[in-house]
């Protein structure tokens, strides 16, 4: 079969796919989760392996997309993870798409938040995971539990050693910005990233957490967040982001980049190109969505793949601009941030 581009009406096309494989998570970061009350989906209804296999075998080789990353919930809690990276790492981006990654393996990433890495970055670097988004918020022990509701700053620093140690392509740690709650933390943050010689992507706190506290004044601007690290150590933009979430910026003194992702301030709608799967197997044309596609049905009725790729290109077919947080018609979306996968 002959890939092409799966392309929405404003012209963007679909390259990235993000996968949840669990809404489940050993943290509860007040910025995502409740302390408790949090209801799991029943495990009927989420995707086996061989079902998320499919859906994204579909992706690249009928599409073209070249980019999956796995997320969730916390992905590693979802048992045997390694046999589903070992299964996707064998997907190779047809030689006749238009994808820069043409006949190559797709870039397979992860977001994780670290705490079990000690114990299984190995096993996914070896099933063929390319690169590593680890969530570190704050070095603060006490801030740490504060966020995170749990006391686990040492596990993730070890993780994170152990993902650097691991050979990856690529490992690069999140950082919420919370105005109140960590942003007293933005140098120290990019200086740890300076002196692991890991990125640093700071992320804009955008309204999907589940207790709804979420307003515009916890969030701290892109502007903001360079200003501070540029006033300490002076940066240069990196220019050309792409279809990438972040801006980046180079250290003058070349130790390094820096990136921010600017979902609320900067926008970066007009260049997406992300779709997503729940771990329930609806099917998101972006985070914001109201809209859910339900493959999951289609998966186990029987659908012959045409089936199922009719539906996507239906739920493409609605990818809106883009996001319209902070206008009078921005609705929250029912499913938070770990029900939908970061
Ligand atoms: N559990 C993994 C983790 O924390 O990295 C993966 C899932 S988590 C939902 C994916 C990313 O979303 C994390 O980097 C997390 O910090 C970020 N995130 C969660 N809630 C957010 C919010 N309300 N605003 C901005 N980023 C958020
Ligand atoms: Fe769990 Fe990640 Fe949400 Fe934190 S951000 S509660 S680690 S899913």
């Amino acid at each position: 079969m002959t890939a092409r581009d799966l392309v929405d009406p404003f012209g963007r096309t679909i390259r990235d796919l993000r996968i949840s494989v669990t809404d489940r998570c050993n943290f509860r970061c007040t910025y995502c989760m409740p302390a408790e009350g949090m209801v799991w989906l029943p495990k009927s209804e989420i995707l086996s392996f061989e079902e998320i296999e499919r859906v994204a075998r579909l992706f690249v080789e009928r599409y073209g997309v070249d980019g999956i990353r796995l997320t969730g919930g916390e992905p590693t809690v979802r048992a045997h993870l390694p046999v589903l990276v070992a299964k996707l790492a064998t997907l190779v981006v047809p030689a006749d798409s238009a994808s820069p990654l043409a006949g190559q393996p797709i870039d397979l990433a992860l977001t994780t938040n670290g705490a079990t890495l000690v114990n299984c970055v190995d096993e996914l670097r070896d099933a063929g995971l390319g690169r590593i988004n680890i969530s570190l918020d704050t070095l603060d022990r006490e801030k740490f539990e504060r966020m995170t509701r749990r006391d686990e700053l040492e596990r993730v620093l070890a993780g994170i050693d152990a993902a650097c140690a691991a050979g990856l392509s690529s490992v690069k740690i999140n950082a919420v910005v919370e105005r109140g709650a960590n942003d007293d933390e933005i140098l120290d943050l990019a200086e740890f990233g300076r002196a692991k010689g890991v990125e640093v992507r700071f992320i804009e706190f955008m309204p999907l957490d589940a207790e709804g506290h979420w307003v515009n004044d916890k969030v701290v601007s892109q502007d903001e967040i360079v200003a501070r690290i540029a006033a300490v150590h002076p940066l240069e933009s990196v220019p050309a982001r792409g279809a990438a979430p972040a801006d980046r910026w180079r250290y003058l003194d070349g130790r390094g980049t820096v990136g921010v992702i600017p979902s609320v301030t900067k926008p970066f709608c007009g260049d997406c190109d992300r779709v997503r799967l729940t771990a329930d197997g609806q099917f998101r044309t972006c985070l914001f969505a109201t809209t859910e596609f339900d493959l999951r049905t289609r998966l186990r009725d029987g659908s012959s793949d045409d089936v199922v790729a009719a539906e996507i290109e239906r739920a493409v077919g609605t990818k809106w601009a883009g996001h319209q947080i902070n206008q009078v018609n921005f609705i929250r979306p029912k499913r938070t941030m770990s029900q939908i996968g970061g």
